[in-house]
């Protein structure tokens, strides 16, 4: 039997900013199959798995199907990218389906992305393969799981359809990402642009509202926006170098007001600990690179303050003396997670001073380096050193007696194993692993895809059997570049 359904999408964006919201649909796919759905998320929505399956489901999360209450829409900003300025990007190949309501109250954006060509696509074919948009998922669901703030991803659907890239024709899919919303440092630069302050000032309300409740009894609202946006951002990087993520692609139309990460392109985890680390093939001079996460934040954060200017005050001396004083923050706070995550993956106990711990963090990253010890895997063997098992850690080590120097000094301070294995985790996304997941459910073959999200979904449970999926790549993998 079947039920008659419906889903219900409000429309907050497009109606109260519909400068920034180009009406529009998905293109129709010739043959649409579900190839992963989220069910945890999707209950969590409030939406009911089996009618998701349906086709009018696959419809929604297509972008093919629009619910009678909703307005989809593309949504319009701006961004630089790779530190140039593009004044009109916006979605070009993704669609706002509209907002759900989860069962906790909160509003997330129902979004496509691979819908479609919109009028935002400049040339390009508003298409997506399935191979990216899977590993947007797989990305996307072990950042979650990590702990770490991200948009999440719902489903991914087959379109039926090739789409056209530089290797050759690939399936064509549509990914259904869910998010507290798609607003980004690039929707303040591009209504910046425009020279509008009233809509500059109900774009600022309306990102207050939807994020930073708080800020609207503040002295000045749209300050204290700033400073809680830098002070997300602050932490989100810091949890992004805790376990070695590497972004790829900080432009600022990739950085969001909520906090959440967004764009899973070119993003890879370290293995080898470098700060120089970069993967993306576009990423020439290692503007984007590990080490260079936060500078950048902060960066982007500068670019965000500028926008947001005119609604710090009349005087545009004191406006940006006030801008400079809040982004200023950004090193601090950065600095506290960082240092805090860093105390906490060595299971330093709560009487050990700041300076010590410091001290002791930055002599292991440096051992890290010069031994091109792998992030994960050596954080995680630390915890059976704390055990008394020491040699999984020194088996990555070339300098054995710098390592064990560094180890005497450290189990002098007693450090707490169990507490390392709940923020040490066992299994990342290994670049390897992805590739091959990939490379299989691009011939038809989503086996390896669900097993992958089985095994990254639950990061800090070691399973035996599983010891393929703790290790960095062979040397034959060689060195691992991205594409977006
Ligand atoms: P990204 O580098 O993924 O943040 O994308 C930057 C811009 O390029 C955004 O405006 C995207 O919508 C657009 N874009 C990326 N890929 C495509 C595509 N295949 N078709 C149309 N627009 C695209
Ligand atoms: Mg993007
Ligand atoms: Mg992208």
């Amino acid at each position: 039997t079947t039920t008659p359904v419906t889903f219900h999408l409000s429309h907050h964006f497009a109606s109260e900013l519909p400068e920034l919201s180009l009406p529009w649909q998905g293109e129709e796919t010739p043959d649409p199959q579900l190839l992963v759905l989220n069910e945890p998320l999707a209950d969590e929505l409030g939406l009911d798995a089996s009618a998701l399956r349906s086709s009018d489901g696959i419809g929604l999360l297509t972008g093919t199907v629009v619910p009678l209450d909703a307005k989809p829409v593309a949504q319009a900003y701006a961004g630089h990218q790779f530190g140039g300025y593009s004044p009109r990007l916006g979605d070009g190949r993704a669609l706002l389906m509209g907002e759900l309501t989860d069962r906790e109250g909160r509003v997330r954006d129902l979004h496509l992305k691979g819908s479609g060509r919109t009028s935002f696509s400049r040339g390009a074919d508003g298409r997506a393969a399935v191979g990216p948009m899977l590993r947007e998922y797989v990305m996307s669901e072990a950042m979650h799981a990590l702990g770490v703030p991200t948009t999440r991803s719902l489903a991914v659907i087959g379109t039926g359809r090739q789409v056209q890239r530089e290797s050759g024709a690939l399936p064509g899919a549509v990914l259904a990402r869910v998010a507290s919303s798609h607003l980004r440092v690039g929707s303040f630069q591009f209504v910046a642009g425009t020279g509008d302050l009233e809509l500059l000032r109900r774009l600022a309300d309306h990102a207050i509202m939807r994020h930073h409740p708080d800020a609207a009894s503040e002295e000045n609202p749209y300050r204290a926006l700033f400073e809680a946006v830098v002070a997300r951002q602050a932490d989100l990087i810091a949890r992004w170098m805790l376990i070695g993520f590497v972004h790829g692609v900080m432009n600022t139309d990739n950085m969001t007001i909520s906090g959440e990460t967004i764009d899973y392109g070119p993003c890879a985890f370290m293995e080898a600990y470098d700060p120089a680390a970069v993967f993306s093939s576009i990423d020439t001079d290692g503007r984007y690179a590990y080490g260079n996460q936060a500078a950048i934040a902060q960066w982007n954060l500068a670019r965000f303050a500028e926008a947001l200017l005119p609604l710090f005050g009349d005087d545009r001396d004191s406006a940006v003396t006030a801008a400079t004083e809040s982004l200023d923050t950004f090193r601090t706070k950065f600095l506290s997670s960082y240092s805090a995550g860093l105390r906490a993956k060595l299971g330093l106990p709560d009487g050990v001073e700041d300076a010590v711990a410091a001290e002791l963090s930055e002599s292991l990253l440096q051992l890290f380096h010069t031994n091109r010890v792998d992030w994960t895997s050596g954080f995680h063997a630390l915890g059976a050193a704390a055990r008394g098992d020491a040699e999984p850690l020194r088996g990555q080590f070339i300098d054995l007696p710098g390592i064990d120097n560094w180890l005497n000094r450290w189990r002098a301070l007693d450090p707490d194993s169990a507490a390392m294995d709940r923020v040490n985790p066992v299994y990342v996304p290994r670049n390897h692993l992805v590739e091959e997941a990939l490379d299989a459910a691009t011939t038809g073959d989503l086996g390896p895809v669900h097993q992958l999200l089985d095994v990254v979904q639950h990061p800090f449970d070691q399973r035996s059997g599983l010891e393929r999926f703790e290790a960095p790549a062979p040397e034959e993998f060689g060195r691992y570049t991205t594409y977006c």
